[in-house]
């Protein structure tokens, strides 16, 4: 057996963590930036638990609420020059995974004195400032990885960089945080989570003890398709739910992702689909793709989930998300040779040639 962990953030999970906890605010300094979305912070509630803590402790803050969907590395840019303006000394990112990874992006920014496009192409030097994360999406598991994945106009692709400074220094996951997600949301984020176990299960990476996660989330996530199917999001349901994504966020720290990811972020950048519909797509050619290499694997995430087979399995999935998009032959050449620069490729169990990925991306959009 050989495995490597390390996963520094300190966990604290369950309904009302954030003001059951809230003296872990107090010991970063006087000035916070809270990193979220346009309207993500508000509508979950985290924005008002963390601002009447942060209040309560006499810490000042600044609200910096720019965030959108995949962000951008002007976004960040504008978020660390308040940071540093401020002189913070530390990060409270409350959203999805885009507010999250914005934070981890602009706490490097705040420390480094290097441009924006040097997270994707240098090794970051100095620590970062301390990141407190709270999701309130159930998908990327952004709170417990070292990756922040940034739109780069540059490379005309997302390109993610990471760092041992980048994991959050706290996270608090609460599922009331989600109760307010869209259902259509609900769904692209916790397929985004479903990807991640599956990815980093069948991950050349995977090791006896990563697997502990991915099967721990599997199982989480397979308590879930019924309610996924009836659009009835209970309580209960969100907590496995935000747990199977925290579980996913651990997997693919330890593994990283494969080819579904590196795939589906032409169909994000180039036609706008949502991170987990993007991905969704690729499920099941991806599992037929794999399947002489890791039958085993894939047999025992069929036998979780209790599905007959991978075409009932990709049944299941495609129903739930949007249309894939209208895409031309030149297109797929053109998102081929992007998906074969991302790091995630050599992860996959089986070899990938760029004329694999032409074929998968032509059975999945073509036909
Ligand atoms: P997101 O882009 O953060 O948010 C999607 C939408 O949901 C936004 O419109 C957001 O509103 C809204 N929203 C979020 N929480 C809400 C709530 N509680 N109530 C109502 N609306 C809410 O979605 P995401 O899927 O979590 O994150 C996707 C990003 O994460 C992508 O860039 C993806 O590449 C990245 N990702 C990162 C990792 C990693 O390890 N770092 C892994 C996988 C994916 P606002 O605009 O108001 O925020
Ligand atoms: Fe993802």
């Amino acid at each position: 057996m050989k495995f490597t962990l390390y996963m520094p953030t300190k966990v604290f999970y369950g309904k009302d963590c954030v003001k059951e906890q809230a003296s872990e605010f107090s010991t970063f300094g006087s000035k916070a930036l809270i990193v979220t979305g346009k309207s993500s912070g508000v509508k979950s509630g985290a924005l008002k638990d963390v601002t009447d803590i942060l209040i309560s402790l006499s810490i000042d803050y600044w609200v910096f609420d720019k965030v959108e969907n995949n962000p951008s590395l002007e976004t960040v840019k504008e978020g660390s020059i308040i940071a540093k303006a401020n002189q913070v000394t530390l990060i409270i990112a409350i959203g999805g995974g885009s507010p999250i990874d914005a934070a981890k992006a602009i706490a490097a920014l705040s420390t480094n004195n290097i441009e924006p496009i040097e997270l994707l192409t240098t090794s970051i030097k100095a620590p970062s400032l301390p990141i407190i994360a709270i999701p309130t999406t159930a998908g990327t598991g952004s709170e417990v990885t070292p990756y922040s994945i940034l739109t780069a106009k540059q490379f005309n692709t997302k390109k993610n960089f990471y760092s041992p400074y980048s994991f959050p220094t706290i996270t608090f996951l609460d599922y009331q945080y989600t109760c307010s997600l869209p259902k259509s949301v609900t769904i692209d984020t916790a397929f985004d989570a479903f990807s991640h176990l599956l990815e980093s299960y069948l991950s050349v990476n995977n090791t006896q003890q990563s697997a502990i996660y991915a099967i721990e989330g599997l199982k989480a996530f397979s308590n879930c398709l019924h309610a996924i199917d009836d659009r009835n999001f209970t309580d209960e349901i969100r907590d496995q739910l935000l747990y199977a994504s925290y579980m996913g966020g651990l997997a693919i720290t330890l593994t990283g992702t494969t080819i579904i990811h590196a795939m589906g972020y032409s169909l994000t950048y180039y036609k706008a689909l949502s991170h987990g519909h993007a991905n969704t797509l690729f499920i099941g050619e991806y599992l037929r793709f794999n399947n002489q290499v890791v039958k085993e694997k894939i047999d025992n995430v069929l036998r979780i989930l209790k599905f007959s087979s991978v075409t009932e399995l990709e049944t299941y999935f495609l129903k739930h998300v949007g249309e894939k998009p209208i895409t031309s032959q030149e297109e797929i050449n053109q998102f081929a040779k992007l998906a074969m620069t991302q790091g995630s490729v050599k992860n996959n169990p089986r070899i990938v040639k760029e004329r694999d990925i032409v074929k998968i991306y032509q059975k999945v959009l073509l036909r």
